[in-house]
């Protein structure tokens, strides 16, 4: 059996691991080197560091990751509401964590440079994929893990209904030691009390903190018309958008936004759309983001993306056929994915309700 992978973001990546140590003959089909796509860096639950383990299970270089141990939620004033413990959650850097999956992987199983363009078909059978650069690869499995916008998923399931989150966010990444160093395996959010707005903040080395704002853009927003990424007027409005917002939020989120770098910060629109009815189209199927969107309240994107490699990667391995490993896959993974969508609808409406605080947005009690 040849596996043919398009994206080669976490989903693609674990996914080809997991294959290759057990010996199938897989490619990993990436349109570009180490892609920026989804955040400077994600929050991972103890089920996606497990996988990270089994994959790294050969290899002796330490592992990205720093463990975050707990969480505080304080409001604008910065006075303290709610602290948990967390159990085995740690940051990761996007950039770190596809770098170090990069290295488990053959050079040879990977492609960069490759822009899945469509599949091509031989008396009705999918046979190949085909890229804007004219190479083809020929298969016998094809898995769509390109990310939200799945191409692979709107050629052959048709367009999603994408529900507007109603919520955007803002990320940036800084490099404070001081703040870095007092901050150490915390992950403090501010959270307004009768509006939907939060700062959260999180260290991702000794030195350099992730931030990120949520707010409900009925508050305040960028105009759409100067809503062009990369354009000094975005950078600058953005700059802006984050001091208005957060003008009464307590010093360490002034001194955050100060150190920040508008120009690799930018605003995320985030949606979901409903569990699809099934993930897999002949020989076909999808994981991670091209399968299936939460809202980012769940914090189990990342950790999703992984989950479905391994629990796919099984199916392949121990069912007799095609059919019957995509079934399986779909069933052990739809019920949870259902609850993370209808989990991050929930965590968003109490964001956007000023009841929201004391709710803790990790995932841990729908993970499975
Ligand atoms: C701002 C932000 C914050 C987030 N925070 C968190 C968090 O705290 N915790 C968490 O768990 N998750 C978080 N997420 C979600 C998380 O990033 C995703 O769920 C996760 O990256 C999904 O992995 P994936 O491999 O399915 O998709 P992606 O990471 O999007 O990878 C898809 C890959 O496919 C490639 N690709 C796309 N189109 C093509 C094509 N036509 N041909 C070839 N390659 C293609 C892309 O370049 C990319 O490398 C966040 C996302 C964002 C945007």
């Amino acid at each position: 059996m040849k596996v043919v992978i398009l994206g080669g973001g976490i989903a693609g990546l674990c996914m080809g691991i997991y294959l290759h140590q057990h010996d199938i003959e897989v490619i990993v089909n990436e349109r570009q080197i180490f892609s920026a796509v989804g955040g400077h860096a994600f929050l991972m639950h103890h089920d996606g560091i497990t996988v990270l383990n089994e994959l790294a299970i050969e290899s002796k270089t330490p592992l990205p990751g720093k463990p975050v141990h707990t969480f505080i939620l304080r409001d604008a004033e910065g006075l303290i509401q709610n602290e948990k413990t967390l159990e085995d959650w740690q940051c990761f850097k996007r950039t770190d964590l596809l770098a170090c999956l990069n290295q488990f992987l053959p050079v040879s199983r990977l492609k960069n440079n490759r822009v899945f363009s469509h599949f091509v078909y031989e008396a009705d059978q999918i046979v190949a994929a085909a890229f804007s650069n004219g190479e083809v690869e020929y298969g016998d499995v094809f898995i769509g893990a390109d990310g939200a916008n799945s191409i692979v998923r709107q050629q052959l399931f048709g367009e999603v209904k994408f529900e507007p989150g109603k919520v955007k966010e803002v990320v940036g990444i800084i490099q404070h030691a001081g703040l870095a160093e007092s901050l150490q395996g915390r992950f403090t959010k501010f959270q307004q009390k009768d509006q939907g707005l939060s700062f959260g903040l999180i260290p991702t080395s000794a030195t350099e903190l992730v931030w990120f704002m949520q707010y409900d853009p009925l508050l305040a927003d960028i105009p759409e018309a100067i809503n062009i990424r990369n354009s000094e007027q975005y950078h600058e409005q953005l700059r802006q958008l984050c001091f208005n917002l957060l003008k009464d939020f307590p010093a360490e989120v002034q001194e955050v936004l100060g150190a920040n770098d508008f120009r690799t910060s930018y605003i995320w629109n985030t949606r979901d759309f409903d569990l699809l009815p099934g993930f897999h189209y002949q020989n076909v199927v999808l994981i991670g983001d091209a399968a299936h969107v939460a809202l980012p309240f769940t914090s189990a994107g990342t950790t999703n993306a992984m989950l479905d490699a391994k629990t796919l990667s099984h199916c392949l391995l121990n069912y007799p056929d095609l059919p019957g490993s995509f079934s399986a896959y779909y069933q052990l993974r739809a019920e949870s994915i259902k609850a993370h969508v209808n989990l991050g609808r929930a965590l968003r409406d109490s964001f956007l309700d000023p009841t929201s605080i004391g709710v803790i947005p990790l995932i841990s009690n729908v993970l499975k």
